[in-house]
């Protein structure tokens, strides 16, 4: 039982039925927002208080809020799809609920009952119904709930209030040349997350450390940066916002193994289960670097991909690094790679069999 009720009370549009129908024929990411967002606050004395509905716009903070000085702040990402007969679902929220309650604990923020997490989806959604894509291609509504320390005080300790909220934007495609093999870049000089950080929760400041890697990536031709393990930089983590695959010639999918320092993806973990239903053999373990470069300069490693909620499954076509450049296969977009991303996608929009239980309807 959902314990926040999310009402809705100022219902007033803040954006004409023209301008949303302009915007959803070419939405990008994250470029344009909904009509209204969902807020909870939280406070050491009370717990999750007034929960709400209201109009999309700034908010009020103090300049001295703990989040803008000490980056106490975690969020999620996931989207809502429109299916051929009108109505609204999303993928696995539960799984990003409990996720969204791990991260709270490592920054020391209060957690959100997953039964409340859903219940500010469900009510943002029905609010920004119109919002939603018919998709014509991979149009979805992307959600983003967040939580940080709100409270005005300059000391530090984990904060006495806090505010949970969820934005929507409507999204198109996360790669602006659509799905095509990525240039990954592999970071030799930053770390992403160390032993016992914040590298398996998901929060800002991860993403703050690895702006400066995804520079160097820029200025290397590369679209993506690749983080290595930070205590030997032998093995490979992830991207700083996708985890990564591999597959192989002999039928295995490599990812690395969950050892702390990396985010669990739902993407991750569907594609783990995907790939077995297809007679894959899945395997998470270490991924040694030098071992995977020669694996692809060999031919063993016949596929790579990143995935995560916003891009799905992106092929990798190359890896650079200072001391070279890897072209995996042929350099393209592999076929087991487009064949997981056709069916995952095929779930999410109801195109294909939900046999495994993920989808759930929001409107
Ligand atoms: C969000 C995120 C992912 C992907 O997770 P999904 O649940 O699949 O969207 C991967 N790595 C990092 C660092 C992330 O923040």
């Amino acid at each position: 039982m959902s314990a926040l009720a999310f009402p809705h009370t100022e219902t007033a549009r803040r954006v004409s039925d023209a301008e949303r129908a302009r915007i959803l024929t070419d939405p990008g990411f994250g470029l344009w927002y909904t009509d209204f967002m969902a807020h909870a606050r939280w406070t050491i004395d009370e717990g999750w208080g007034a929960s709400e509905i209201v109009p999309f716009g700034p908010l009020q903070l103090s300049p001295a809020s703990a989040v803008l000085h000490y980056g106490q702040e975690v969020f999620e990402g996931l989207k809502a799809f429109r299916h051929a007969d009108g109505s609204v679902w999303t993928f696995r929220p539960e799984l990003n609920a409990e996720r969204l309650q791990r991260s709270a604990r490592r920054l020391a923020l209060p957690e959100l009952p997953v039964a409340d997490f859903l219940t500010s989806l469900t009510a943002l959604v029905a609010a920004d119904e119109p919002w939603v894509p018919v998709p014509t291609g991979e149009q979805a509504l992307y959600l983003r709930p967040f939580m940080f320390a709100s409270e005005e005080f300059l000391g530090v300790r984990a904060a006495h209030v806090v505010d949970y909220y969820v934005i929507a934007s409507p999204a198109g495609n996360y790669f602006p040349r659509g799905v095509q093999p990525l240039v990954v870049w592999i970071a030799d000089q930053y770390s992403r997350a160390g032993a016992g950080g914040t590298g398996a929760a998901k929060c800002g400041g991860n993403y703050a450390s690895s702006l400066l890697a995804k520079d160097e990536a820029a200025e290397h031709g590369a679209d993506e940066v690749m983080f290595l393990d930070s205590e030997t930089r032998s093995s490979i983590d992830e991207l700083s916002g996708m985890n990564v695959f591999a597959i192989t010639a002999d039928d295995r999918i490599l990812t690395p193994a969950l050892t702390g320092s990396i985010l669990e993806g739902v993407t991750r973990g569907s594609i783990l289960q995907l790939a077995a239903d297809r007679g894959l053999e899945p395997v998470e373990q270490r991924l040694v670097l030098s071992e995977v470069l020669d694996q692809i300069s060999s031919g063993e490693i016949t596929e790579l991909f990143a995935c995560g909620t916003a891009a799905v499954i992106n092929p990798i076509g190359t890896l650079r690094a200072h001391g070279g450049s890897w072209t995996v296969g042929d350099g393209g977009s592999g076929e087991t790679t487009l064949a997981l991303r056709e069916e995952l996608t095929g779930i999410q929009y109801g195109r294909v069999a939900d046999r495994h239980g993920w989808l759930t309807r929001l409107v």
